[in-house]
This record gives structure tokens, sequence and C-alpha cells, in this order.
């Protein structure tokens, strides 16, 4: 089944679903943006259990995901992906954000997550344009047919994106 798409504008770190995904980057240790609410909202519990997967497995990939406790926000799960900086190769850098939601909804299966949250991943600091970057979130979540994910939450924090997703949704 297709699941269902909802559209929610504001702070992720508020939103109660299953798992919500972090924008991280690949030392796995914190940035800004979206990845420094989460950390700080969430508490430290979630840097600790990045760090311990750190030791595991080295620096998280550019399209990958790994999983975490949620720490103190009201979700059971962060996944942290990694997307891509902008660079203007517009094919490869689609790719790796089109691995982004994929990898993260596949991590999400896995641990029978009814809903999961994505912010607009790349388009802060990373630069990715919006408009391209909604289509390929839009594309990837309608192309994944699953059984246990019931409800995919987009959450737009800046006006560009809600219109963008406003637009590309309706
Ligand atoms: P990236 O490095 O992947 O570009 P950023 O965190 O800089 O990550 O930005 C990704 C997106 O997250 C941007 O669209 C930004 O507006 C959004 N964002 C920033 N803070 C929050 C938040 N608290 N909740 C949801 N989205 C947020």
């Amino acid at each position: 089944m297709e699941p269902t798409i909802e559209l929610i504008s504001g702070d992720i770190t508020r939103i109660k679903s299953d798992a919500i995904v972090n924008a991280a980057n690949s030392s796995l240790l914190g940035g800004g943006g979206v990845d420094g609410a989460i950390h700080r909202a969430g508490g430290p519990k979630i840097l600790e259990e990045c760090k311990e997967i750190r030791d595991r497995q080295g620096k998280c990939k550019t399209g990958e995901a790994v999983i975490t406790t949620a720490g103190n926000l009201p979700a059971k799960y962060v996944i942290h992906t990694v997307g891509p900086i902008w660079n203007n190769d517009e094919e490869k850098c689609s790719q790796l954000l089109a691995n982004c939601y994929r990898n993260s909804l596949k991590l999400a299966e896995g641990l029978d997550v009814k809903t999961i949250t994505f912010p607009n991943i790349s388009t802060g600091v990373y630069r990715f344009p919006k408009d391209l970057a909604a289509k390929i979130a839009i594309q990837e979540v309608k192309n994944f047919n699953s059984e246990i994910i019931e409800k995919v939450i987009f959450v737009c924090f800046d006006d560009e994106n809600e219109e963008i997703y406003k637009k590309l949704l309706n």
C-alpha cells in the first residue's frame, strides 16, 4: 500500500510519530539546523548512541541512514540520514537524496514503524534546490509500497518549502 502523506509546518521535534528523520552530517556528531534542534530537544542519549555507532562503523556515508533512540522526544526512534551537499551535479545529488528517503523508509519498516516524519533534507545549509528536493522526496515516498508504514509526514520549517510541498501535494 502507498502510505498516506501529511504536510505539517513547524518544528520536527514537536511531532508525535513512531520515527522522525534527522538531516545529519556524516560525522553523526551533531550540527546546526534541524540536527541541532533534534539533539537539543532530545537530550544527550541520542548523541551517545551516535558515538557508539561511529565507533562501530565509522562515518555515515551520504545517502545512508542509521537509527538511535529518540531520547526525550515524542517519538520512538530518530533515523539519521546524511543528505548530499548540492554541488550542481544534478543527477548524482538527486540519486543520493533519493537514497536518503528510501534507506530511511527501509530502516523504519524493519522497526515496525507505522508513522515516520521527514524534514526537508539537504535544503538548508546543504543548499539543495528546494523544488527539486521536494519532488524527489514525494516521489520516493509514493514509490515506497509498504505493508507496515501507514503514514509519512513531511515537516516544513520554512515558508518556501511549505508552499512548494502544498503545490506538489495538491
Ligand atoms: P541540511 O544540512 O541537510 O541542509 P539543515 O538542518 O540546514 O540540513 O536544513 C534542512 C531543513 O531543515 C531546512 O529546510 C530547514 O528549514 C529545516 N529545519 C531547520 N530546523 C528545523 C526544525 N526544528 N524542524 C524541522 N525542520 C527544520
